[in-house]
């Protein structure tokens, strides 16, 4: 076992059958590795990003872990897509603390008419390079008009592995998101894909998710930990423990290297007191100030966070 750890220290890129070995490893011997491959690429940085759920609620899709589905009957609210101003006003006080900002929609996607309205405002906003919009399916030419507004960044999550799909999503396809994101790629956008764990995915799941988003070389990885919300159908589900998310961060920075890593949804209720621990880990940042449909910690708090472990804030995301 010690052989492998130290073949990855020496550069060893690990085939899906070694990554699989690796959740059999003590914690602290994966963080040897997954913080020294963090520290290789990011240095002694961290990166904050917050999001606004722009439109929330009533969404046609039948994804099991999300209280936003129309299938799954939670108390989540609904609302349509916030007034443009409102969402440049949120998005410009956001910045003034944190790197990226995301703008979220419920649904599979937005009207061209919605798209618009957002473009327009993309075109003033004063800090369009830090955004990036996350609306679901969307057509090349709606990828173009928002390329020329400004925006940078794209994201959409693949969630879990290509086999496991169908368990948690019947009313779209896999191979969609794929398709969605490979024609973000093509057209400029950095990529920012991930996926949620504890949603009865096996750890073979969680390996070839990596494995699948490595070959599409996203700028960044989003890593969420399922929340159990009342009303939805995966509630029966254990819930992941701290050191399982902890593996499973190291594991996906060995597999996937360079790109940003950055722990999402379920961060504070799942990790709770190991929560810094997610830079060993090999994580480089987090979403911070609360998430689609639940709260999370205060953006001031996260930044006491890093400063306490010594680590720089990387407040400026831009390229
Ligand atoms: S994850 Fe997105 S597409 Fe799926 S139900 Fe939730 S809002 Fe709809």
């Amino acid at each position: 076992m010690e052989n492998l750890i130290l073949e990855i220290i020496n550069g060893k890129q690990i085939s899906k059958d070694e990554a699989l070995i690796l959740f059999d490893f003590e914690i602290d011997q994966l963080f040897l590795v997954s913080s020294k491959i963090r520290k290789k690429y990011k240095g002694n940085q961290a990166k904050v990003c917050s999001i606004i759920n722009a439109k929330s609620g009533q969404c046609g899709e039948n994804c099991k872990f999300c209280a936003q589905s129309v299938f799954n009957k939670t108390d989540v609210q609904s609302y349509p897509l916030i007034s443009t101003k409102q969402i440049e006003d949120i998005s410009t006080k956001a910045l003034e603390s944190v790197g990226c900002f995301g703008i979220v929609s419920s649904g599979n996607y937005l009207s061209d008419n919605e798209i618009e309205k957002l473009c327009e405002m993309f075109k003033k906003h004063k800090k369009v390079s830090h955004l990036s919009v996350s609306i679901g399916k969307i057509s090349d030419k709606n990828l173009i008009k928002l390329k020329k507004a400004g925006i940078k960044k794209i994201h959409h999550n693949l969630e879990t592995s290509e086999n496991f799909y169908p368990n948690i999503c019947s009313t779209h396809t896999y191979q969609e998101r794929v398709d969605t994101i490979k024609r973000a790629k093509k057209i400029g956008f950095k990529i920012c894909s991930g996926g949620i764990f504890g949603i009865g995915e096996s750890l073979n799941d969680r390996i070839n998710l990596a494995f699948t988003l490595k070959k599409l070389d996203p700028d960044s990885v989003p890593m969420n930990f399922f929340m159990h919300i009342n009303g939805l159908p995966l509630c029966h589900l254990p819930v992941i423990t701290p050191i399982e998310i902890l593996k499973t961060i190291a594991i996906f920075r060995i597999i996937l290297q360079s790109p940003d890593i950055m722990i999402c949804g379920g961060r504070e209720k799942q990790l709770r007191d190991l929560q810094s621990w997610i830079f060993q880990a090999g994580a480089n940042g987090m979403m911070s100030g609360g998430y689609l449909t639940s709260g999370g910690r205060s953006i001031a708090r996260d930044k006491q966070m890093i400063k306490d472990l010594e680590l720089e804030l990387d407040i400026d995301m831009r390229e």
